[in-house]
Protein backbone atom coordinates (compact mmCIF):
# COMPACT_ATOMS: atom_id res chain seq x y z
CA UNK A 1 0.00 0.00 0.00
CA UNK A 2 1.30 3.19 -1.08
CA UNK A 3 0.66 6.32 1.54
CA UNK A 4 1.66 8.98 -0.58
CA UNK A 5 -0.98 10.73 -2.98
CA UNK A 6 -1.09 8.72 -6.26
CA UNK A 7 -0.11 10.57 -9.31
CA UNK A 8 -0.81 9.81 -12.58
CA UNK A 9 2.10 7.50 -14.45
CA UNK A 10 0.76 9.21 -18.10
CA UNK A 11 0.47 13.18 -17.28
CA UNK A 12 1.50 13.52 -13.77
CA UNK A 13 -1.53 15.20 -12.36
CA UNK A 14 -2.57 14.20 -8.75
CA UNK A 15 -6.23 14.41 -9.82
CA UNK A 16 -7.10 11.00 -9.69
CA UNK A 17 -10.84 9.78 -9.64
CA UNK A 18 -11.49 6.30 -7.74
CA UNK A 19 -13.88 4.37 -10.27
CA UNK A 20 -13.73 1.08 -9.05
CA UNK A 21 -12.83 -0.56 -5.61
CA UNK A 22 -10.32 -3.53 -5.57
CA UNK A 23 -11.84 -7.27 -5.87
CA UNK A 24 -8.94 -8.31 -3.75
CA UNK A 25 -9.59 -10.42 -0.65
CA UNK A 26 -6.75 -11.90 1.46
CA UNK A 27 -3.42 -11.89 -0.29
CA UNK A 28 -2.70 -11.97 -4.10
CA UNK A 29 -0.11 -15.21 -5.51
CA UNK A 30 1.65 -15.43 -8.67
CA UNK A 31 -1.58 -17.05 -9.91
CA UNK A 32 -3.62 -14.30 -10.03
CA UNK A 33 -0.75 -12.66 -12.25
CA UNK A 34 -0.54 -15.81 -14.72
CA UNK A 35 -0.96 -14.95 -18.62
CA UNK A 36 -3.83 -17.25 -18.73
CA UNK A 37 -5.76 -16.32 -15.50
CA UNK A 38 -9.39 -15.66 -16.34
CA UNK A 39 -10.79 -14.08 -13.09
CA UNK A 40 -12.11 -11.30 -15.59
CA UNK A 41 -12.83 -8.21 -13.96
CA UNK A 42 -11.22 -8.95 -10.72
CA UNK A 43 -9.02 -5.74 -10.47
CA UNK A 44 -7.32 -3.65 -7.75
CA UNK A 45 -8.55 -0.11 -6.64
CA UNK A 46 -8.70 1.82 -9.91
CA UNK A 47 -8.48 5.70 -10.41
CA UNK A 48 -9.11 7.47 -13.45
CA UNK A 49 -7.17 10.82 -14.16
CA UNK A 50 -8.98 13.70 -14.60
CA UNK A 51 -6.80 15.27 -17.04
CA UNK A 52 -5.71 12.55 -19.56
CA UNK A 53 -8.45 9.97 -18.58
CA UNK A 54 -5.70 7.21 -17.88
CA UNK A 55 -6.94 5.03 -15.48
CA UNK A 56 -4.51 3.14 -13.49
CA UNK A 57 -4.49 0.70 -10.29
CA UNK A 58 -3.19 2.33 -6.96
CA UNK A 59 -3.10 -0.41 -4.60
CA UNK A 60 -0.93 -2.75 -6.15
CA UNK A 61 2.60 -0.98 -6.68
CA UNK A 62 4.74 -4.25 -5.66
CA UNK A 63 3.99 -7.05 -8.14
CA UNK A 64 7.72 -7.49 -9.37
CA UNK A 65 7.81 -10.30 -6.94
CA UNK A 66 4.63 -11.87 -8.48
CA UNK A 67 6.63 -12.11 -11.90
CA UNK A 68 9.40 -13.72 -10.88
CA UNK A 69 7.67 -16.48 -9.16
CA UNK A 70 5.38 -16.88 -12.15
CA UNK A 71 4.66 -20.52 -13.71
CA UNK A 72 2.14 -20.64 -16.52
CA UNK A 73 2.12 -24.40 -18.07
CA UNK A 74 -1.50 -23.30 -20.10
CA UNK A 75 0.29 -20.70 -21.32
CA UNK A 76 2.67 -23.47 -22.75
CA UNK A 77 0.48 -25.61 -24.02
CA UNK A 78 -1.10 -22.44 -26.25
CA UNK A 79 2.59 -22.14 -27.95
CA UNK A 80 1.27 -23.29 -31.18
CA UNK A 81 -1.19 -20.28 -31.80
CA UNK A 82 0.92 -17.74 -30.23
CA UNK A 83 3.39 -18.65 -32.12
CA UNK A 84 1.29 -17.68 -35.49
CA UNK A 85 0.49 -14.38 -33.62
CA UNK A 86 4.20 -13.83 -33.18
CA UNK A 87 5.19 -14.52 -36.59
CA UNK A 88 2.72 -11.67 -37.84
CA UNK A 89 4.00 -9.51 -35.39
CA UNK A 90 7.41 -9.91 -36.79
CA UNK A 91 6.09 -9.47 -40.16
CA UNK A 92 5.12 -6.17 -39.24
CA UNK A 93 8.54 -5.85 -38.01
CA UNK A 94 9.95 -6.58 -41.12
CA UNK A 95 7.86 -3.89 -42.79
CA UNK A 96 10.25 -1.38 -41.23
CA UNK A 97 13.34 -3.07 -40.27
CA UNK A 98 14.15 -5.88 -42.49
CA UNK A 99 17.08 -7.49 -40.62
CA UNK A 100 19.21 -6.15 -37.53
CA UNK A 101 19.37 -6.59 -33.82
CA UNK A 102 16.01 -7.14 -31.50
CA UNK A 103 15.60 -6.68 -28.19
CA UNK A 104 12.12 -8.40 -26.43
CA UNK A 105 11.03 -7.04 -23.26
CA UNK A 106 9.26 -9.40 -21.65
CA UNK A 107 10.22 -12.50 -23.47
CA UNK A 108 7.92 -14.58 -21.64
CA UNK A 109 9.16 -18.81 -22.93
CA UNK A 110 11.16 -17.07 -26.15
CA UNK A 111 8.10 -17.22 -28.67
CA UNK A 112 8.06 -14.07 -30.32
CA UNK A 113 12.47 -14.67 -30.50
CA UNK A 114 12.02 -17.96 -32.01
CA UNK A 115 9.78 -16.51 -34.64
CA UNK A 116 12.43 -13.16 -35.06
CA UNK A 117 15.44 -15.93 -35.02
CA UNK A 118 13.91 -18.18 -37.95
CA UNK A 119 13.79 -14.86 -39.98
CA UNK A 120 17.31 -13.83 -39.20
CA UNK A 121 17.31 -11.40 -36.65
CA UNK A 122 19.81 -11.50 -34.10
CA UNK A 123 17.82 -11.60 -30.78
CA UNK A 124 17.68 -11.23 -26.98
CA UNK A 125 14.75 -11.38 -24.79
CA UNK A 126 14.45 -10.49 -20.99
CA UNK A 127 12.17 -12.36 -18.89
CA UNK A 128 11.17 -12.12 -15.05
CA UNK A 129 9.90 -15.02 -14.53
CA UNK A 130 12.14 -17.89 -13.76
CA UNK A 131 10.11 -20.28 -14.81
CA UNK A 132 9.23 -19.00 -18.38
CA UNK A 133 13.03 -18.23 -18.81
CA UNK A 134 13.71 -21.90 -18.07
CA UNK A 135 11.56 -23.27 -20.73
CA UNK A 136 12.75 -20.71 -23.08
CA UNK A 137 16.25 -22.23 -22.04
CA UNK A 138 15.46 -25.73 -22.61
CA UNK A 139 14.71 -24.65 -26.59
CA UNK A 140 18.13 -22.64 -26.69
CA UNK A 141 16.42 -19.42 -26.99
CA UNK A 142 18.65 -16.66 -26.17
CA UNK A 143 16.46 -15.16 -22.83
CA UNK A 144 18.31 -13.87 -19.80
CA UNK A 145 16.01 -13.81 -16.29
CA UNK A 146 15.08 -10.37 -14.95
CA UNK A 147 14.23 -7.10 -15.25
CA UNK A 148 14.93 -4.29 -17.53
CA UNK A 149 17.10 -2.43 -18.10
CA UNK A 150 19.05 -5.19 -17.22
CA UNK A 151 22.66 -5.55 -16.10
CA UNK A 152 24.16 -8.06 -18.92
CA UNK A 153 21.84 -6.48 -21.52
CA UNK A 154 23.55 -3.06 -22.05
CA UNK A 155 23.91 -2.57 -25.93
CA UNK A 156 21.88 -0.78 -28.22
CA UNK A 157 19.38 -2.51 -30.29
CA UNK A 158 17.46 -1.56 -34.08
CA UNK A 159 14.51 -3.06 -32.60
CA UNK A 160 12.65 -3.15 -29.22
CA UNK A 161 9.58 -4.83 -28.83
CA UNK A 162 7.28 -4.56 -25.46
CA UNK A 163 4.29 -6.75 -26.18
CA UNK A 164 1.60 -7.12 -23.65
CA UNK A 165 3.87 -5.76 -21.24
CA UNK A 166 3.35 -1.65 -20.35
CA UNK A 167 -0.01 -2.48 -19.08
CA UNK A 168 1.73 -4.41 -16.12
CA UNK A 169 4.28 -2.19 -14.92
CA UNK A 170 4.29 0.52 -12.14
CA UNK A 171 6.40 3.24 -13.46
CA UNK A 172 5.62 3.15 -17.45
CA UNK A 173 7.28 6.12 -18.37
CA UNK A 174 10.04 5.46 -16.47
CA UNK A 175 10.44 2.00 -18.66
CA UNK A 176 9.91 3.62 -22.13
CA UNK A 177 13.37 6.36 -20.70
CA UNK A 178 14.59 3.20 -20.62
CA UNK A 179 13.68 1.62 -23.73
CA UNK A 180 14.72 4.99 -25.61
CA UNK A 181 18.09 4.87 -24.04
CA UNK A 182 18.60 1.45 -26.03
CA UNK A 183 17.09 1.87 -28.97
CA UNK A 184 19.49 2.65 -31.81
CA UNK A 185 18.98 6.45 -33.20
CA UNK A 186 17.38 5.10 -36.70
CA UNK A 187 15.77 1.94 -34.67
CA UNK A 188 12.01 1.31 -34.19
CA UNK A 189 10.30 0.43 -31.17
CA UNK A 190 7.15 -1.93 -31.12
CA UNK A 191 4.72 -1.93 -27.99
CA UNK A 192 1.30 -3.90 -28.06
CA UNK A 193 -1.34 -3.42 -24.91
CA UNK A 194 -4.74 -3.78 -24.93
CA UNK A 195 -6.84 -0.22 -25.43
CA UNK A 196 -8.99 0.60 -22.70
CA UNK A 197 -11.42 2.56 -24.94
CA UNK A 198 -12.09 -0.26 -27.83
CA UNK A 199 -15.69 -1.10 -28.53
CA UNK A 200 -15.54 -4.40 -26.72
CA UNK A 201 -14.13 -2.76 -23.19
CA UNK A 202 -16.66 0.00 -23.68
CA UNK A 203 -19.29 -2.98 -24.44
CA UNK A 204 -18.09 -5.59 -21.73
CA UNK A 205 -17.85 -2.96 -18.99
CA UNK A 206 -15.81 -4.30 -16.34
CA UNK A 207 -16.66 -8.21 -17.69
CA UNK A 208 -14.03 -7.11 -20.38
CA UNK A 209 -11.06 -9.89 -20.65
CA UNK A 210 -8.53 -7.53 -19.80
CA UNK A 211 -9.79 -5.86 -16.77
CA UNK A 212 -7.67 -8.25 -14.05
CA UNK A 213 -5.11 -7.44 -10.87
CA UNK A 214 -1.79 -8.21 -13.41
CA UNK A 215 -3.20 -5.19 -15.57
CA UNK A 216 -2.71 -2.15 -13.56
CA UNK A 217 -2.34 0.38 -16.26
CA UNK A 218 -5.26 0.85 -18.94
CA UNK A 219 -3.90 2.98 -22.37
CA UNK A 220 -6.32 4.13 -25.13
CA UNK A 221 -4.79 5.50 -28.08
CA UNK A 222 -4.67 9.07 -26.73
CA UNK A 223 -3.20 8.17 -23.68
CA UNK A 224 -0.50 6.09 -25.22
CA UNK A 225 0.32 8.63 -27.89
CA UNK A 226 0.74 11.32 -24.92
CA UNK A 227 3.08 8.68 -22.53
CA UNK A 228 4.90 7.95 -25.98
CA UNK A 229 5.90 11.38 -26.87
CA UNK A 230 6.81 12.23 -23.48
CA UNK A 231 9.20 9.87 -23.46
CA UNK A 232 10.29 10.80 -26.94
CA UNK A 233 8.79 8.73 -29.45
CA UNK A 234 6.62 9.09 -32.17
CA UNK A 235 4.33 7.06 -33.33
CA UNK A 236 4.46 6.06 -37.27
CA UNK A 237 1.76 3.49 -37.44
CA UNK A 238 -1.27 2.52 -35.47
CA UNK A 239 -2.20 -1.44 -36.07
CA UNK A 240 -5.22 -3.33 -34.55
CA UNK A 241 -3.72 -6.89 -34.18
CA UNK A 242 -5.53 -10.19 -34.45
CA UNK A 243 -4.83 -12.74 -31.75
CA UNK A 244 -5.00 -16.74 -32.85
CA UNK A 245 -6.48 -19.40 -30.19
CA UNK A 246 -7.35 -22.71 -30.78
CA UNK A 247 -11.23 -23.44 -30.56
CA UNK A 248 -10.65 -25.65 -27.77
CA UNK A 249 -9.28 -22.40 -26.14
CA UNK A 250 -12.15 -19.74 -27.56
CA UNK A 251 -14.89 -22.40 -26.11
CA UNK A 252 -13.34 -22.74 -22.67
CA UNK A 253 -13.02 -19.02 -22.52
CA UNK A 254 -16.50 -18.33 -24.07
CA UNK A 255 -17.96 -20.48 -21.36
CA UNK A 256 -16.60 -18.92 -18.83
CA UNK A 257 -19.13 -15.92 -19.16
CA UNK A 258 -21.67 -18.34 -18.61
CA UNK A 259 -23.37 -19.39 -15.32
CA UNK A 260 -21.98 -22.53 -14.33
CA UNK A 261 -25.02 -24.69 -15.48
CA UNK A 262 -24.79 -23.71 -18.61
CA UNK A 263 -21.48 -24.90 -19.16
CA UNK A 264 -20.30 -28.16 -21.21
CA UNK A 265 -17.50 -29.61 -21.46
CA UNK A 266 -15.33 -28.53 -24.86
CA UNK A 267 -14.38 -31.29 -26.82
CA UNK A 268 -10.59 -32.22 -26.98
CA UNK A 269 -10.13 -32.26 -30.85
CA UNK A 270 -10.91 -28.47 -30.73
CA UNK A 271 -7.61 -28.07 -29.46
CA UNK A 272 -5.75 -28.95 -32.61
CA UNK A 273 -7.97 -25.87 -34.92
CA UNK A 274 -6.86 -22.51 -34.64
CA UNK A 275 -8.52 -19.51 -35.41
CA UNK A 276 -7.20 -15.35 -35.68
CA UNK A 277 -9.96 -13.49 -34.01
CA UNK A 278 -9.21 -9.55 -34.14
CA UNK A 279 -11.67 -7.63 -31.60
CA UNK A 280 -10.28 -4.64 -31.99
CA UNK A 281 -9.30 -4.34 -28.45
CA UNK A 282 -5.29 -4.08 -28.99
CA UNK A 283 -3.29 -1.28 -30.06
CA UNK A 284 0.06 -2.18 -31.72
CA UNK A 285 2.26 1.05 -32.32
CA UNK A 286 5.32 0.99 -34.15
CA UNK A 287 7.38 4.02 -33.39
CA UNK A 288 10.50 5.89 -34.08
CA UNK A 289 12.67 8.60 -32.07
CA UNK A 290 11.16 12.23 -32.47
CA UNK A 291 14.46 13.46 -31.81
CA UNK A 292 17.75 11.89 -32.39
CA UNK A 293 19.67 14.95 -31.55
ZN1 LIG B 1 -3.21 11.81 -16.44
Amino acid sequence: MNSEKPVCWVCGSDELDLIKRSDASGTLSSRNFAITNFDYGKTGELRKCRQCGFIQCTDLDRVVQYYEDLEDAEYENTRKERKIQEEKLVKVIARFKKSGSLLDIGAGSGIMIEAAMERGYECTGIEPSKWLQQKAAERNLPVVQGLFPHPQVQQTFDIISLVDVIEHVTKPADLLVSVRKQLADDGIFVLVTPDVSSIAARVLGYKWWHYRFAHIGYFNRKTLEHILSRAGFRIIRFIRPSWYFSLQYLGIRFLSFLPQFMRFRVPGFLQKISVPVNLRDSLLAVCEKNDTR
